[in-house]
Order: C-alpha cells, then sequence, then structure tokens
C-alpha cells in the first residue's frame, strides 16, 4: 500500500486538518478491512457523520463532498491512510519482538 504517496498527495491545508483531527480525537476511524491490497474504513466526525473511505494502488476514494465532488485527497483519506501505516508499523515491531524472544 502506498499510504506515504497518498499523504504526500494531500494539500498542506487538509494535511494540517487531518493532523488536528486525529491528534483531538474528535473522528472515529473503524476499519473493516485492512489488507496490503485494499484498505476499507468508516470516518465518523464529531457531528456523528459518517464518510467511507477506500484505499486501493490504483484509487483513493471518500464520499465526503470533498473527495467525491471536488476531487481532492481529503482529510479522512489521509487519516485513514496514516491510521493504517500506524497499524502496519505496530504489527511489525510487535514481529521484530517475537522474534528476538526466540
Ligand atoms: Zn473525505
Amino acid at each position: 500500500m502506498r499510504t506515504v504517496q497518498i499523504i504526500k498527495g494531500c494539500e498542506e491545508g487538509r494535511l494540517s486538518r487531518a493532523i488536528a483531527g486525529l491528534l483531538s480525537n474528535s473522528y472515529k476511524i473503524t476499519f473493516e478491512r485492512m489488507r496490503d491490497s485494499v484498505v476499507r474504513a468508516t470516518v465518523r466526525n464529531g457531528d456523528s457523520r459518517d464518510y467511507h473511505v477506500a484505499l486501493a494502488d490504483e484509487y483513493v476514494f471518500c464520499d465526503c463532498p470533498d473527495s467525491f465532488k471536488a476531487g481532492n485527497i481529503c482529510k479522512h483519506i489521509v487519516m485513514v491512510a496514516m491510521g493504517f501505516t500506524a497499524a502496519q508499523v505496530v504489527q511489525e515491531n510487535k514481529k521484530i519482538a517475537s522474534k528476538e524472544v526466540l
């Protein structure tokens, strides 16, 4: 998954809002599928509105107006990409730790 490239493709203001949203804990990300080829998640904002995000090597998708209508890499896409990247790092660290025990 090219999550770093997805994040790099986001305009700076949206990237800042994505980071602020994650740090403020006002968004809830629920991962429905976490495979390396396809990631699907729902992002719920502070108003309890759900946005559906899908990331794949060939495409990124979010059904919010900023992405779906305007075609931007929105903050929801970036939040899911960051969350997936973080989960992968945690998983890798667990693998390394279990090898060190053996
Ligand atoms: Zn969006």
